[in-house]
């Protein structure tokens, strides 16, 4: 029986932690330093370093250094989203104040499942969501949850809206009735009658919280949207109508704070009062757009939100925090969990704490990592002002490419950003020339960005949104984009 120490133990010692955490902490000072430089993609040494890595692992220790630097390779390959010359979707930069919250959060390892284990970081969670509802405007008492991101957040506010609106799914796969059509609890009432309303330009996670939450195929209608691509609430008024007159239960209208295609903003007081008039649940998609609501300008273009049943948001889209945190608000946090709640003979040793949510009782997950640090740490360490200067900045950098592409006579140029989403293209060019466009422009490998299709025509797609673009890399973008045209 041999004594000799492992060079590492399972769990490490003080000093162990120190040195392989100077190494990792080194490691990523390095990686931001030289993201001003790095290529905005490289797709070289995929089949090397995907054979790499993929190896399984060895019976025996390895070497940390040699580890995190075949890391570090890997994630050089792809599309740099954290660099400055993303302006693809949705690019957020990621703080690495948050990444710092993180490596304590999970070395930390407290379990806010519920908040009897760990209350006062229930708290810190719950200070951060409180304080993002009120800056929505939503009434004291909402609260929320904070997920993996937007697509998680939407699945819980579709199967809540589900709850409040048409009773909890019974065995027959109908509902309990709350003034449906009669027969209301058979296979072709209750939930199964629902409908929920989004436009062409909706988020596709609506409609994959539908399908996953059972709603049957169809039952999420497409309203119009008028010629400025927000949704026609004059059709959805119709539509809502005509279905309820076949027997269907309208039961969710969701307008959406910034769309993915092309960052517009539903009239959102008009589509609440739709909602209100009509007994429906409001969701307000605010992944994209929801920081913006920090700024003056932002606020003015989210009016309305205050209405909302439920909001989601994402902060690693305009809160610049890194990939894996979502936000679902609710104006009354009792119905989340009503559609949400669920127990076990072993948690009977766990009691509610007085004024705290217990987490696991209002989404999906029961052990959930805890991610209030990476909201509060950033949060508190840059001050709020910190934030709004950003994301103003933002909105002036993509009023900036607006005017600059608009002024150059051979782009079309079809909408005034509402947020920081600019779309563009070659003017009297068809596709597939502007598709070598874009081409050409993301080969720079100084910027990347995305397209998309508005009315079957294809547009180049430029997001303002990381929190590394400043005036310099946009300027440069311009003049790449103009010498591809
Ligand atoms: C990104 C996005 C989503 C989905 O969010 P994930 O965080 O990617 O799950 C939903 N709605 C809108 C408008 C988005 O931009």
């Amino acid at each position: 029986m041999t004594t000799q120490q492992e060079p590492f133990p399972l769990d490490l010692s003080p000093d162990t932690i120190v040195e392989l955490g100077r190494q990792a902490v080194e490691l990523v000072a390095r990686q931001v330093a030289g993201l001003p430089d790095a290529p905005a993609s490289d797709y070289r040494d995929v089949a090397r370093l995907s054979a790499l890595v993929s190896r399984a692992p060895a019976d025996g220790p390895g070497d940390f250094a040699a580890l995190i630097e075949t890391f570090r390779q890997a994630a050089e390959q792809g599309v740099n989203t954290a660099g400055p010359g993303y302006l693809a979707y949705f690019p957020a930069g990621g703080l690495v104040s948050s990444a710092l919250a993180e490596l304590l959060a999970q070395a930390a390892n407290r379990y806010t499942g519920v908040a009897q284990t760990a209350p006062a970081l229930v708290a810190m969670e719950e200070g951060v969501l409180s304080w993002l509802a009120g800056r929505f405007g939503l009434p004291a008492g909402a609260g929320g949850v904070v997920t993996t991101g937007a697509s998680a957040a939407t699945l819980s506010a579709v199967v809540a809206a589900r709850h409040a609106r048409l009773g909890p799914p019974s065995e027959d796969g109908g509902g309990a009735d709350g003034g449906g059509p009669p027969g209301g609890g058979g296979p072709s009432g209750g939930t199964m009658n629902g409908t929920m309303y989004v436009t062409e330009h909706t988020h596709y996670s609506l409609a994959k919280a539908a399908q996953i939450a059972g709603l049957p195929a169809g039952r999420v209608r497409v309203v119009p949207t008028t010629a400025d691509l927000r949704m026609d609430a004059g059709a959805a008024a119709a539509m809502i109508a005509a279905d309820r007159a076949a027997g269907l239960r309208p039961f969710l209208l969701a307008g959406t704070a910034g769309s993915t295609s092309t960052g517009t903003i539903d009239r959102l007081g008009e589509l609440g009062r739709l909602a209100r008039e009509q007994g429906m649940w409001f969701h307000v998609d605010a992944a994209y757009g929801g920081g913006f609501q920090l700024t003056s300008r932002g606020r003015a273009a989210l009016a309305g939100i205050e209405a909302a049943d439920s909001i989601t948001f994402d902060p690693h889209k305009s809160l610049f925090l890194p990939y894996g945190t979502g936000v679902l608000l609710v104006r009354d946090p009792a119905v989340l969990r009503a559609a949400h709640a669920g127990g076990g003979e072993y948690l009977q040793d766990l009691h509610e704490v007085d004024g705290l949510p217990d987490y696991g009782q209002l989404g999906v997950e029961l052990t959930r990592e805890f991610r209030g640090l990476r909201l509060w740490l950033p949060l508190h360490l840059h001050g709020v002002r910190a934030f709004e200067e950003a994301l103003d900045e933002k909105l002036d950098l993509a009023g900036l490419v607006h005017r600059e592409l608009s002024g150059d006579p051979r782009l079309e140029v079809p909408r005034e950003p509402d947020l920081t989403v600019v779309l563009f293209r070659l003017r009297g060019c068809g596709d597939e020339r502007n598709r070598r466009l874009l081409a050409e422009v993301n080969a720079s490998r100084r910027v990347y960005l995305s397209s998309t299709t508005i009315g079957g025509a294809f547009y180049l797609r430029l997001c303002v949104l990381s929190c590394r673009t400043g005036a310099g890399r946009i300027k440069e973008a311009l003049r790449i984009i103009r010498s591809a045209c």
